[in-house]
């Protein structure tokens, strides 16, 4: 990973908007920049006149972790609080101003450190500064998320195996979720969702005690994390016979799917990739049952920038990595939903799930 470039660009975007120092808390952009996976510490950032420096805050659970992993920054290990010890080195750099991530600093945390600094330095919230360079991932990072959508694909044929009336939800979740880390995973992205029957009308239907019918859909919505990066897909899947409005239900959303992912390309508005998938609902009828957005970008965190949605302006761009997952969702009968992730390329997309999207009778 090349951290020092990804620092480069934090730094020069800090002198951009006129920022001389932020202050890094969110555990996930802390690795980004710094290569630390632990789950303690803080990342002080100046971009002053006398040039970049970072320096890395953490704890004594942490000395050799950090002396392993971080890249790029000198290393505190904090003797009080190591975020204090971060305003205080701000202070001492004769920072006035330092930014900090207005989504991820606890109020009384704030609170508490506005009063030790009072009047040496003044707070100032930021959002999404480093989350922005996040949603266009580098070479090496589109590696890892290939590894991790391969391994999450893999997996889909031992979730089927598992799924027989009667066999729990919950059962089903854990043959997947064994078999992951069996393979290496270090998690789960998210809480398997397993919905079965009426559940999968719910469209985070996590998996329950609740038996798989004698028929009607099974959503499998589940990711991995393999080295740091997330995988996410969702296939739906049907026990018992497929009555007509079944199948029209699922052929929907699969073109409509197909329909979004079609429309991904650099340079177009993410809301027109929403509106894709929208309106091929829309003409099947199902208007009004697609109740959440298409997609999200994926990475280090399960759900990144950007937002595929509605009133989503802003343009595609190479290097990121979204899900298209519309679906439609039946109060009291059943849902589907369908979820790959895409790259976005140069000259368009490339889907990176490679598993099959026709629909599957157990
Ligand atoms: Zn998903
Ligand atoms: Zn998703």
């Amino acid at each position: 990973m090349d951290y020092l470039a990804r620092q480069r660009r934090l730094t020069a975007r800090l002198r951009e908007i006129g920022s001389a120092a932020l202050l890094v808390t969110h555990l996930p952009n802390i690795r980004y920049l710094c290569g630390f996976t632990g789950s303690a510490g803080v990342l002080l950032v100046t971009a002053g006149a006398r040039g970049a420096r970072l320096t890395f805050f953490t704890d004594g659970r942490y000395t050799q972790q950090a002396a392993e992993e971080v890249t790029g920054a000198s290393l505190v290990i904090a003797k009080k609080s190591a975020l204090l010890e971060a305003c205080e080195a701000a202070v001492k750099a004769r920072v006035k101003t330092l930014g900090f991530e207005a989504e991820q600093l606890q109020y009384v945390t704030f609170q508490h450190l506005s009063h030790a600094v009072k009047g040496k330095l003044k707070l100032k919230p930021t959002t999404g500064l480093v989350e922005q360079l996040r949603m266009i991932k580098d070479a090496d990072e589109i590696e890892h998320i290939r590894a991790a959508v391969g391994l999450g694909s893999s997996l889909f044929q031992t979730a089927l195996a598992a799924i027989r009336p009667g066999v729990a939800e919950t059962a089903v979740a854990g043959e997947l979720e064994f078999h992951a880390r069996r393979a290496g995973a270090e998690k789960m992205s998210f809480d398997t969702i397993v919905a079965s029957g009426s559940r999968s009308a719910l469209p985070h239907g996590r998996a329950s005690g609740q038996a798989i019918p004698d028929s009607g859909f099974i959503i499998l919505d589940y990711g991995v994390i393999l080295a740091g990066y997330c995988s996410d897909m969702t296939r739906t899947v049907h026990v018992g016979p497929v009555s007509d409005s079944h199948q029209r239900m699922y052929e929907a959303v699969k073109d409509a799917q197909l329909a979004s992912i079609e429309a991904v390309r650099p340079g177009v508005e993410a809301a027109k990739v929403d509106q894709a998938g929208r309106d091929v609902l829309k003409k099947a009828g199902y208007d009004g049952y697609f109740i959440h957005s298409t997609g999200h970008g994926v990475g280090i965190e399960i759900h990144e920038q950007p937002r595929i949605a509605k009133g989503q302006t802003a343009p595609l761009e190479p290097g990121m990595v979204i899900t298209i997952e519309p679906g439609i969702y039946i109060p009291d009968d059943g849902g589907v939903r369908i979820e790959d992730m895409v790259l976005v390329t140069a000259t368009g997309h490339e889907v990176l799930t490679p598993t099959d999207k026709s629909l599957i009778t157990l």
